[in-house]
């Protein structure tokens, strides 16, 4: 019998695909690594559904690739052994929202759009935006994080509480949805960023914020790069209370401007949100202009469409740059380095983009320390990959070298298993154990985060 068969004897039958189109959109994702099919998809819409999918996956030793919304960019979702991938889409409600608690209660396939525009009539967002409408169980097991985590942090500062399926189908619940707790081994951070290796999200507690009563938005265009990044230290320095600090390059701007329709300044540029009372705003706008001192524009937006609009553009920088070279594909390097180091971090990255003879465009929460060259790579041209990758080796590599990690937000998936081992190799067996415990028989998502070959 066939997998698909299978698994319709543990669930309906209207759970399970195996169509040639059901497995190539769960094959693969939006970057460079090359597709896997699975053998067969599921999709469950209860906790228990889930359980029983494990429990027979753990039973018959097949492997199982949590599915959210396919965004994450190191081949994370693909089912590199085959089996089954596990979408987790219908399992969609939004199960509570709490306004007095500052408090959301969702089931894993809920999406962040999805979760906002919900939230935005008690007057409350949930603010970590990775640029994709990605899923909060997507979201929990990356650690995901956006343009306001130098405000407020990202997945891990906002996941309350989970309820999760081990392996072999048992259901376990971390955490709780009070705003502290000192109980015991911190579980609920250690399935954050757990990439789907540990366990299957079925629901989430997650904190809330209400949306601030004002907000302005600034565009800072700058000669050069170096000034860009300059003053973007300058101002975490200074204290300043911005929501969000994201550098873009000149190359990007134009690849912006061409998506959207926008007529941004093509130059290396600080978009900036600062947010809170009238009178903080004020205040921190007048520093945010001292600061910004090399500045050739200054631009300060009010108007709620204008800001929308401005984070629209930025949120969609990677679909822009995809736009502009068609049958390309994409590989994002993602290092995040202490911030005052982002001058020099960016300068180095731009001398090794230009000595390996490649095209790529920066982008950064600079706020964070965190930025990424991009690269559009032509399939083609096996040695476009090779110099890609190794540029992404020297970013790591002066990363590493400078108190940073190999990767700020996207993490470990396919494409950066070998930097896992250089920065964290003597952790190696504490986290193989980690993941023995939970995962005996290894079939949560095989083959990402940890070397298969023990070091
Ligand atoms: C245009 C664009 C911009 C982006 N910008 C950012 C950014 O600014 N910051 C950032 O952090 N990322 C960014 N990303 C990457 C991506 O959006 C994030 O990694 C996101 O968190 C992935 O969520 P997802 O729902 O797509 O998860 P998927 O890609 O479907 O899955 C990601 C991983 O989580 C596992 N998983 C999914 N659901 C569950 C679950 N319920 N339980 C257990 N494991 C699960 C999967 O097995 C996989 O290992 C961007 C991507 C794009 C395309």
């Amino acid at each position: 019998v066939s997998l698909a068969d299978a698994l319709a004897e543990v669930l309906d039958a209207g759970r399970v695909a195996d169509g040639e189109s059901a497995l190539d959109q769960h094959a693969a994702d939006l970057s460079y690594h090359p597709p896997h099919r699975p053998d067969a998809v599921v999709f469950p819409e209860t906790t228990e559904e889930v359980a029983r999918v494990l429990a027979f996956a753990d039973r018959e030793r097949i492997p199982v690739v949590p599915f959210g919304a396919a965004t994450s960019l190191e081949g994370h979702v693909i089912p590199v052994a085959g089996g089954i991938s596990l979408d987790l889409g219908r399992l969609n409600r939004i199960l509570s929202v709490e306004p007095a608690d500052l408090t959301a209660v969702v089931e894993p396939g809920v999406t962040r759009l999805a979760l906002n525009e919900r939230l935005g009539r008690d007057g409350l967002q949930f603010p970590v935006d990775p640029g994709a409408d990605a899923t909060l169980g997507g979201m929990a097991a990356t650690n995901a994080s956006g343009t306001t985590t130098v405000r407020y942090g990202g997945m891990r500062a906002h996941v309350l509480a989970l309820e999760v399926v081990l392996a072999g189908g048992g259901v376990i619940r971390t955490g709780s949805r009070a705003r502290k707790s000192s109980a015991g081994y911190d579980l609920t951070s250690l399935f954050v960023g757990s990439e789907g290796t540990l366990g299957v999200i079925t629901e989430l507690a997650l904190r809330v914020h209400g949306i601030p009563e004002h907000a302005v938005a600034i565009r800072i265009a700058f000669p050069d790069l170096d000034a860009a990044c300059r003053a973007a230290v300058a101002i975490v320095g200074a204290g300043v209370s911005a929501t969000r600090l994201e550098l873009l390059d000149a190359e990007t701007l134009r690849a912006v401007n061409a998506y959207k329709g926008t007529s941004y300044e093509e130059a290396p540029s600080l978009f900036v949100e600062l947010s809170g009372s009238d009178q903080g705003v004020a205040g921190d706008l007048e520093a945010a202009r001292e600061l910004a001192e090399d500045a050739t524009a200054f631009q300060a937006e009010r108007d709620p469409t204008a800001r929308s609009r401005l984070w629209e553009a930025r949120h969609h920088v990677l679909f822009a740059l995809v736009a502009a070279s068609p049958g390309k594909e994409h590989l994002s390097t993602d290092v995040c380095v202490p911030v005052s180091h982002l001058p020099d971090a960016v300068r180095h990255a731009r001398a090794e983009i230009d000595r390996q003879g490649l095209t790529g465009t920066v982008v950064a929460h600079a706020g964070d320390g965190n930025y990424h060259v991009l690269f559009m790579l032509d399939p083609a041209d096996p040695s476009e990959l090779e110099r890609a990758r190794a540029l992404n080796a020297a970013i790591v590599e002066w990363a590493l070298e400078h108190g940073g990690t190999c990767t700020g937000e996207h993490g470990i998936g396919l494409g950066k298993i070998d930097y896992l081992q250089r920065e964290h190799g003597d952790l190696l067996p504490l986290m193989r154990g980690v993941k023995a415990l939970l995962d005996p028989n290894g079939i949560m998502n095989p083959g990402k985060v940890l070397p298969s070959q023990p070091e």
